[in-house]
């Protein structure tokens, strides 16, 4: 595969005026699979070698960069090195933002706090329920992840991580709705979290602000869908948008919807260097 590939006709001039927006733009990213390879244990996922390069030259055209992932906040920042990245963005008049738990969490590179909902009701019941719940499904191998406003149980390491997955997935939304939370499907991974939260709302929030000229997203699982359908929302508001599946051959639903394809992380950061340099191009 190509670093990046134009997936319909539309696409490349969708590109063109996404370039010719700038700087009046806001670029949202994904960070597992999209920023950071996926590796077995979430807790070793780190930013690819050449991202905090390409994010700080992107800054340099684009007024605010956006990390919006499932992940804590703290997590994300460490595992990605990002508050130093954001430090260098802020330096050249930038912003770096990071959104986690689906929002629930925001962080800026210019006031450098975490701001945090407050953890679902429903969570402490759901989890003091789960050691039943991973035994009903037959998945006493899945790994729960405790992660504060939510819960994740990954099936990655499981002698079975498919079936397993397909086992624990219907038992765990049941559970989920019962104690009023949301369930998130993802790569061998079930999300337990917030209901009424997601990745769109965050793109609808960011692209309210004053001036917000277009907006491109890159994601490369299911729970970027709803950030995807957002950006699609704004495309019928006549914004500049650009939408890039970062593949995995893992996941597919997000090509449907996809103007650009890339080959997972390595691609995205081959592809925002390209961007980064044609939107400096455009401005002379
Ligand atoms: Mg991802």
């Amino acid at each position: 595969m190509p670093f990046m590939e134009f997936l319909t006709d539309r696409a490349e001039e969708r590109y063109d005026e996404f370039i010719a927006a700038a700087p009046n733009v806001m670029i949202g990213l994904d960070f597992d699979g999209t920023l950071a390879p996926i590796v077995a244990d979430p807790e070793k996922a780190t930013i690819h070698p050449q991202a905090p390069g390409v994010l700080l030259e992107l800054a340099k055209s684009f007024q605010v960069i956006s990390v919006i992932t499932g992940r804590p906040v703290d997590q994300v920042l460490r595992l990605g090195g990002l508050e130093a990245i954001g430090q260098q963005i802020t330096a050249i008049g930038g912003e770096l933002r990071v959104f986690g738990h689906y929002g629930a969490q925001q962080w800026s590179s210019t006031d450098k706090e975490i701001r945090s909902s407050a953890p679902p009701a429903g969570l402490a019941g759901f989890i003091a329920e789960l050691p039943r719940l991973l035994a009903e499904a037959r998945t006493p191998d899945a790994w729960v992840e405790d992660k504060g406003l939510a819960v994740a149980v990954h099936t990655r390491r499981c002698a079975d991580p498919e079936e397993s997955y397909a086992r624990l997935l219907p038992v765990l939304a049941n559970a989920a709705s019962a104690h009023g939370l949301d369930v998130e499907p993802g790569r061998r991974v079930v999300e337990i979290r917030l209901a009424e939260m997601d990745k769109g709302l965050v793109v609808h929030a960011l692209a309210e602000q004053d001036g917000v000229h277009g907006f491109c997203f890159i994601g490369d699982d299911l729970g970027d869908l709803a950030a995807f359908e957002a950006v699609r929302a704004l495309r019928e508001q006549g914004l500049a948008t650009l939408l890039v599946t970062s593949e995995s051959g893992e996941e597919s639903a997000l090509m449907a919807l996809a103007d650009v394809a890339v080959p997972g992380p390595s691609g995205v950061v081959e592809f925002l260097a390209k961007l980064s340099v044609e939107a400096l191009r455009a401005d002379f």
